[in-house]
């Protein structure tokens, strides 16, 4: 028969892997957890509106890579490709402007992308997002580009880039974008076809163009960071004054941007030369015009999304950490039950405990407790016996309640020998 694969650019993520990844989500709970970020969920797939409306009919991820799909009453839904639309969504549904402001929330879950997949690039990838809505004050824009950093830091992924830019209020936007596209329509035989294409849809790409031709012209074109209004500018300045302080260093990059219509004001990115082509760990940027696009009250909003494989993909491989083990082997066939039993009462004295279960021989058994990294092997036979593994030591308990104190000090004599 046809064996059966998982579908391109997916991923399965087998148990060493599953068991990083939860401690990277583990570390992303602490760090943002300690600044007041409480989580979060909303559902995996969203109406198309929602996307279509919130990151913009223009971007490529709207245009090309959503998973759309209609339900059985004709209602078109999709697989959620990025986060911050939908909990602005859930933010309005549920009145939490009515709370205190900000509310931050923080999220892990599956997004998914029509990409062509590559090395760090899936369809179905896992991000971990964090969100403050609710006030424009520029210590959040700094506050969550120190907890990313942190985030990442601790995750082991190494050396990293900020590259920081500000998008501008929408008017100054707005305005900047017809001064752009004038300069462009202007220079347009220089262009590349498919920026030429989309100079009115979306002229911002033109900075992103791989073609040579687009990015001499983009060399002269006029900057967005060069426009900002006063209060605009003063904002990314309070941003930035507060990243010194913290000493993260940034780098200033005007041709930023974010494939996402929503961003004013700040938007960043973290990079890593660990990386390939797709050298992005994470990012982010305010969102101060998406909860009224959404049709909401106004209200600003700042956040980020890294991604898992990514971060994973950076830190390296690492030799998987051994967890303190019991091991329960039977000397005698009809031990089966007795086994059974006290795995449970080790198990709810917060013992790891495994036990034999593939009818083994005492020799296999004794190798199978070595491969799971037992520190101590409980042997079922006419007596019980707890042996240290390490020494090779072996001591009679009088009964199975009498287990986990001879347990608990053959792992203190371990732990006090390393
Ligand atoms: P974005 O919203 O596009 O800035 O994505 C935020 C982060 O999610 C990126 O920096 C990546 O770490 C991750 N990411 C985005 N798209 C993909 C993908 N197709 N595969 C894996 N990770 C992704």
């Amino acid at each position: 028969m046809k064996k059966l694969q998982a579908p391109r650019g997916t991923l399965d993520v087998l148990p060493q892997d599953a068991r990083r990844r939860l401690k990277v989500i583990a570390t992303a709970d602490e760090v943002l957890s300690r600044a007041g970020y409480e989580p979060m969920e909303t559902p995996v797939f969203e109406d198309t509106e929602v996307f279509a409306r919130g990151v913009g009919e223009s971007t490529d991820i709207v245009q090309k890579e959503m998973f759309t799909f209609e339900d059985k009453a004709g209602r078109s839904l999709t697989l959620r490709p990025e986060a911050t639309a939908g909990i602005c969504r859930a933010y309005i549904e549920h009145g939490m402007h009515k709370l205190a402001q900000p509310v931050k929330v923080w999220y892990a879950g599956p997004f998914f992308r029509h990409e062509a997949p590559q090395a760090g690039r899936f369809r179905q990838f896992t991000q971990i997002d964090a969100e403050a809505i609710g006030s424009d004050d520029p210590s959040l824009d700094a506050e969550l580009i120190l907890l990313l950093d942190e985030i990442l830091e601790l995750a082991g992924t190494g050396p990293r880039r900020l590259r920081l830019s500000s998008l501008g209020s929408r008017d100054t936007r707005a305005e900047y974008l017809e001064e752009l596209k004038r300069f462009l329509r202007a220079r347009e035989d220089e262009l590349s076809e498919e920026v030429r294409a989309r100079i009115d849809q979306n002229p911002l790409r033109a900075f992103d163009a791989d073609h040579p031709g687009t990015q001499a012209v983009m060399k002269e074109a006029p900057l967005l960071l060069d426009r900002l209004a006063a209060d605009d500018a003063e904002h990314f300045a309070a941003v930035r004054a507060l990243l010194d302080m913290a000493g993260i260093e940034h780098e200033l990059d005007p041709t930023l941007v974010r494939g996402l219509d929503y961003y004013t004001r700040t938007v960043f990115e973290f990079e890593s030369d660990r990386l390939g082509a797709q050298a992005a760990l994470g990012g982010g940027g305010r969102y101060d015009g998406l909860i009224e696009e959404l049709g909401g009250p106004p209200t600003p909003g700042v956040g980020f999304a890294a991604g898992i494989e990514r971060i994973l993909l950076a830190a390296g491989d690492v030799t998987p950490e051994r967890q303190p083990t019991v091991f329960i082997a039977m000397a005698k066939p009809d031990s089966g039950r007795l086994a059974f039993q006290l795995a449970g009462l080790l198990r709810r004295e917060g013992f790891r405990t495994e036990m034999e279960q593939a009818g083994r021989s005492m020799k296999g058994q004794l190798k199978q407790a070595d491969r799971v990294g037992a520190y101590a092997t409980v042997i079922l036979g006419d007596t019980i016996e707890v042996k240290d593994m390490s020494s090779g030591e072996q001591q009679e308990a009088s009964s199975p309640a009498d287990v986990p104190s001879l347990l608990r000090s053959v792992h203190e004599r371990e732990a006090s020998a390393t």
